[in-house]
Order: structure tokens, then sequence, then C-alpha cells
């Protein structure tokens, strides 16, 4: 059985920037299935010596607007379901947002291992951080995807979840 991570938040956070860097070219499946499942990517991904599958949920930019929520939410939910562990990512420059507030709320309800990520902290975005403590899910982690900062603290910890 593989361990699967799976990232988890509302489009425009750096989730993808994320992935890319946490699978680099070793993408093992694009799954271009029509609806729900349409934009979601899975790749082997690695960090030190933890090897486990990460699964990018996404870009929703083509859905049709009443067709959003609906997809967001089937998306996101069976990625929390497959998930032995989910990175939950919030960007640090605009703060906790409702829609943040909802994935938490759902994260929170899944009882899987969450793992919060304030992102785009690099050179700023502190109250970002300060303001996720409010989301109840934990001790959040300072991150840039863009920069590969605080990927040593995210190693730390999945390393005893994994
Ligand atoms: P997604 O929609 O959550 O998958 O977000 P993307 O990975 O596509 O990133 C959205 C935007 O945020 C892009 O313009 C990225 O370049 C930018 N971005 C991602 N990570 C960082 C970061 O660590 N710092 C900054 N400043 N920008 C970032
Ligand atoms: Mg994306």
């Amino acid at each position: 059985m593989s361990f699967k991570v799976a990232i988890i938040g509302r489009p425009n956070v750096g989730k993808s920037t994320l992935f890319n860097r946490l699978v680099g070219k070793r993408i093992a499946l694009v799954d271009d299935q029509p609806g729900v499942t349409r934009d979601r990517r899975e790749g082997d991904g690695r960090l030190g010596d933890l090897k486990f599958i990460v699964i990018d949920t996404a870009g929703l930019e083509e859905a049709a607007p009443d067709a959003l929520e609906t997809r967001m939410k089937a998306q996101t939910d069976r990625a929390i379901e497959e998930a032995h562990v989910c990175l939950f990512m919030i960007d640090g420059r605009v703060g906790v947002m409702p829609e943040d507030e909802k994935f938490g709320a759902a994260l929170r309800a899944s009882g899987k291992p969450v793992v919060l990520l304030v992102n785009k902290t690099e050179g700023k975005g502190l109250e970002g951080v300060y303001e996720s403590y409010g989301l109840g899910l934990g001790e959040p982690i300072a991150v840039s995807a863009e920069h590969g900062e605080g990927m040593a603290e995210i190693y730390t910890a999945l390393q005893p979840i994994h």
C-alpha cells in the first residue's frame, strides 16, 4: 500500500507549485477523465527519504460558475478520503478567507491528519501565519512553495505519520 498525501486548498494558494516541487519530473499519472477528476494529478513525491504519492487537487478554472462549488467539493472530498494525510494550504499574504474556513471544516470532519501550510511567506505573510491558528488545525508551517522554504518542516510533520 502506498502512502498518499493530498494537497488541499482553494484556488491560487500555491498547491500545484508545491506539487511540482514534491514530484519534480516524476509525474506518474495524469487523470484526464471528464468531470470531477479531470484536473486531478497524481505523482510520485519525495521529501528527503520519504516517498509517497501526491494528489494535487485542482484547476477549477474551466468549470461553469454554478458547477464550481459542487465540482470542487466532490474532487476535494475524494482526495481527502483517499489520502493518509492532507496538506492544507492557505495563502499567507491574503490571510484566512471564508473559503479556507470551509475547507478547514471539511478536513476537521474527515478525521484525517492535517498539516496546515501557510504559503507565500517568503519575506512577508507572517500575519497570515498568526491568523491561521484560528482554523483550529494545529500549529501552522510557514512555507514558500515557490522558493522551497519550509520543506524540512513539512518533512518533520510527515515523518511520524508516514
Ligand atoms: P493552485 O491554484 O493552488 O494550484 O496555485 P498555483 O500553484 O497555481 O499558484 C498560484 C500562484 O501563486 C502562481 O502565480 C504561483 O507562482 C504563485 N505562488 C505559488 N507559490 C508561491 C510562493 O511560495 N510565493 C509566492 N510569492 N507566490 C507563489
Ligand atoms: Mg493548481
